[in-house]
């Protein structure tokens, strides 16, 4: 029952081929079993899911239908759910139990979707490799010795191991996208305002977006469906109509006009990752589509653009996580002041105290201009850039990370190295577009994702062209030794 996939998961409970309790069962015996080798949960939801299940079985009973009617899910452990730990990775939220539920897990919860547990992340969704969580290391299935990717690895490793179908993820600067390429997953970063924000704890909130990291685009338009949508909660929350994802996944790819971006292709690219993206345009060639070389000259000034303002919203958001307001408050303080520094020192790991100093440093009377504002003015260059490129291309193709998933450990004393990692994935999020990683073969038995971006609001597009390449391709089909 674990390899189906949420289509397949949907036909067979509308056949009445097992109940949403059985299933549920399956998986969470499938969990206990598993999940130790690989750390991909925080939290795990059993009496929750059990009801949730029952009570999907109860609606199909009385003839109701829906894709999402009883398949189990995950959450990313930021999106608050009510009366249940909501930890962003980290001991500062280590006995924090939300008192609401985030919009996209109240929605997917009325949806039908069961919650098998909150899955484990970076702190505060901070990296590329879920090494910084406080609750340990998640495992890439695929080699256990190496890292997952972040900072959704939690929902990522689950969804790789054939722990339940699909999860829910974010994406600040690549953290659904890169996972995915490093776990063979399809992964989808929708438009800056697509899904609501609300109840997702905030990274850097012009960035932050949330979306579905599943095996196939076809699962990732379903559990799309049932996240995106306005939110009069989320003032970034965009009014637009939701297409059906599901129904435009057939469109032909006759003529389809695909931008490859000649700077993805300089020196700090593995030279097999470029082999493996080459053939997956030979492969969206005999599909009809048409490839034209375009530039990104600004590129390159992207990511320390993006390691300036992250930083600088994270500096802002983080400051509520004080001991007094919210979050984990230090024994004994001798005054004030040393129970701010206190429980902000012993409740934050390294990699976000980093970020918070960056962040404040940079926002900071007299650095304003130098660093934060000189970012911003990069940013909207960002923009421009694929702004004039959509002019001439339907979509944008090219790798999703310039290396496979490295060891765990390799670049932990490297904080900047890891950084480097995000060259292809923070362009997409400083200019707010959705982008998409979908698998594209193996290096050294290491996942490979290919990344398609697309104007705004074209979800759409990337579903259909990445459901029209998985027809015709295997590589998201294959399955981790030992899974
Ligand atoms: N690796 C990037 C960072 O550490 C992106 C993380 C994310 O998308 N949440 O900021």
């Amino acid at each position: 029952m674990h390899h189906m996939t949420l289509a397949e998961i949907a036909r067979g409970l509308a056949d009445k081929k097992f109940s949403s309790v059985e299933l549920t069962q399956t998986l969470l015996a499938r969990i206990a079993q598993l999940d130790p080798q690989i750390n991909s949960f925080i939290s795990l939801t059993q009496d929750l899911a059990l009801s949730q299940a029952k009570a999907a079985d109860e609606r199909r009973a009385n003839g109701e239908s829906g894709a999402l009617l009883g398949a189990p899910i995950a959450h990313k452990d930021l999106f608050c759910t009510q009366g249940i730990r909501t930890s962003c990775g980290s001991k500062m939220l280590d006995n924090f139990k939300a008192p609401y539920d985030a919009t996209v897990v109240a929605k997917l919860a009325a949806s039908g979707a069961v919650t098998l547990g909150k899955t484990n992340m970076d702190e505060f969704a901070m990296g590329s490799a879920n090494e910084s969580s406080w609750y340990g290391a998640v495992k890439n299935p695929w080699n256990l010795e190496h890292v997952p990717g972040g900072s959704s690895g939690g929902s990522a490793a689950a969804v790789a191991a054939r722990l339940l179908p699909a999860a829910t993820a974010t994406d600040t600067g690549g953290s659904i996208r890169q996972p995915a390429a490093f776990t063979n997953l399809t992964g989808l970063k929708p438009t800056y305002g697509r899904v609501s924000r609300w109840g997702m704890i905030a990274y850097a909130s012009s960035l932050d977006q949330g979306g579905p990291l599943a095996r196939t685009a076809e699962d990732c338009a379903i559990l799309l469906q049932g996240m995106a949508g306005f939110d009069p909660n989320d003032s970034t929350s965009i009014d637009e109509p939701v297409p059906d994802y599901s129904a435009g996944l057939n469109g032909s790819l006759q003529g389809l006009r695909i931008g490859v971006p000649k700077e993805y292709f300089s020196a700090g690219l593995d030279p097999r990752i470029a082999e493996l993206i080459h053939n997956s345009i030979k492969e969206l060639e005999k599909l009809g589509a048409v490839i034209k070389e375009i530039s990104l000259p600004n590129m390159q000034h992207a990511i320390p653009a993006y390691y300036v303002i992250a930083p600088a919203e994270a500096s802002s958001n983080l400051s509520r996580f004080d001991g007094v307001r919210f979050g984990y408050r230090c024994e004994n303080p001798e005054n004030l002041e040393d129970l701010y520094k206190r429980s902000r020192g012993e409740g934050f790991g390294s990699e976000v105290q980093r970020r918070i100093m960056v962040g404040a440093y940079a926002l900071s009377a007299g650095y304003y201009d130098a660093y934060y504002l000189k970012a911003q003015k990069i940013r909207r260059l960002v923009k421009n850039d694929f702004m004039s490129a959509f002019n001439e291309v339907d979509i944008i193709l090219g790798p999703t990370t310039p290396n496979p998933a490295w060891k765990l450990g390799a670049k932990s004393s490297d904080p900047v190295a890891a950084y480097l990692e995000d060259v292809y994935t923070i362009t997409a999020n400083l200019a707010g577009l959705p982008g998409l990683s979908m698998p594209a073969g193996f290096v050294d038995g290491l996942p490979v994702g290919v990344q398609l971006l697309a104007p705004y609001f074209q979800e759409g597009r990337l579903l259909n062209v990445a459901h029209q390449y998985q027809l015709n391709t295997d590589w998201h089909t294959r399955t981790p030794t030992g899974f």
